[in-house]
């Protein structure tokens, strides 16, 4: 028998939801082969008796976008932000999330730099440019910008954003973020907080625009996931067959039957508002976005309760931007204010693993699964302390079978 044996641990397997003793792993290239009582192998980790589990998902984050203050990024130049984003990254690693969906910016060389063990990073699910109408959530311009678009070709603002009006613009838009390896695509459908001119409770896309998104999506074996706040723009993008629904802090009673019906999945992301609320100002950001900050901060809390009454399987996202980004784990902490301590625990493995389409292979621990594990100095479901101050307390981290951090 080959491989790697970890032995004396404490196993939580979120599908389970509890701790499970006298159980070993066997590891062999990037994947975990057998899990049981008395598991031969080349090699032994003692684990000390602490939990093991799976590495964590964010299912939303932007890790090239390295400033508070998007505008700023026209100042970056390629290199300094890939710098930046690997920083960002590492951190992300640090922290124990093994994989992140990126929902606007990370682009296919950098999913490719961290498989080719160029920079130290998480599993990367990119979107490529998130796609929006002229004036929406992804349009850059500033009203300045009357003749046409600026050229963002040698600075980190080409990355993030896309413009689409019409349906044959948004299918040659959606058909080039593929042609550059999305793995999902994304789109806008309302107002965002760090936009300076579009409305929050704006409806952006036309349905037509949208369901073309989603026709050229599907064709090519992938999905559409929808930035949307509000009970419209959220039915909206059920109807035309949108998967995912980023944010949707404003959602209701009915938009939430409409997801669950549909088998859709919402991604929320509550401490992005928190973070800008209480730094965002230091960084620039100006009173009209901190202003809409405010319109949906409060539904935060209450749109993980409205879903899980409708039965919509939440994920685990973060949505912060540039230096707030090292408030990541704090997600755990306030989803623990509604929630159990295993359902944030599985909207961060096992229900982010569905989103991705990685199911039984990211966000479990069993055989054939990748082994992207963690072994925690304490245990999770007492207290999310474990996973907070960067990774302190996180004893090892494993990716693919190869160890981030082992001081075991
Ligand atoms: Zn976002």
């Amino acid at each position: 028998m080959s491989g790697l044996v970890l032995k004396n641990l404490r196993l939580l397997e979120p599908e389970v939801g509890e701790l499970r003793d006298g159980l070993q792993i066997r590891l062999e290239g990037d994947r975990v082969v057998e899990v049981g009582p008395a598991v031969k192998g080349e090699a032994v980790l003692d684990c000390g008796g602490r939990v093991v589990m799976p590495g964590l998902i964010d299912c939303h984050v932007h890790v090239t976008l390295s400033d508070v203050m998007i505008p700023n990024l026209e100042k970056v130049p390629l290199t300094l932000g890939t710098a930046r984003a690997a920083r960002l990254m590492r951190g992300m690693l640090d922290r124990g999330f093994t994989t992140v969906r990126d929902t606007g910016g990370a682009d296919w060389g950098l999913r490719q730099a961290v498989e080719e063990g160029a920079i130290a990073g998480p599993r990367l699910f990119i979107a490529g440019q998130a796609i929006g109408p002229t004036g929406g959530h992804s349009d850059p311009r500033r009203r300045t910008d009357v003749f046409g678009r600026r050229c963002h070709c040698c600075d980190m603002m080409r990355f993030g954003m896309a413009v689409a009006d019409g349906v044959s613009q948004m299918r040659q838009s959606v058909r080039e973020q593929m042609r550059q390896g999305a793995d999902q695509i994304k789109i806008m459908m309302s107002g965002g907080v760090a936009s300076p001119y579009d409305p929050l409770d704006s409806l952006q896309l036309a349905t037509d625009e949208i369901a073309v998104a989603v026709e050229e999506a599907h064709a090519f074996g992938r999905y559409v996931c929808a930035h949307a706040y509000t009970p419209e723009a959220i039915t909206r993008a059920a109807k035309a067959g949108v998967r995912t629904i980023e944010h949707g802090n404003l959602i209701d009673e009915a938009s939430a039957r409409l997801m669950a019906e549909k088998g859709m999945y919402l991604i929320a992301n509550l401490v992005t508002y928190y973070a800008m609320r209480e730094r965002a100002a230091q960084f620039g950001m100006n009173s009209d976005m901190l202003a809409k900050n405010d319109m949906v901060i409060d539904g935060g809390l209450r749109s993980l309760e409205i879903c899980k009454r409708a039965g919509v399987k939440v994920a685990y996202g973060t949505d912060l931007l540039g230096a707030l980004q090292e408030e990541q784990s704090r997600e755990f902490l306030l989803r623990r204010e509604v929630l159990s301590p295993i359902e944030v625990i599985r909207a961060a493995t096992t229900i982010a693993a569905e989103v991705i389409r990685m199911a039984g292979k990211l966000g479990t621990l069993r055989p054939g699964a990748f082994a992207d594990l963690l072994v925690l100095d304490s245990d999770p479901l007492a207290d999310f302390g474990v996973f907070q101050e960067q990774g302190a307390h996180i004893a090892a981290i494993m990716k693919g079978g190869r160890f981030h951090k082992n001081r075991l």
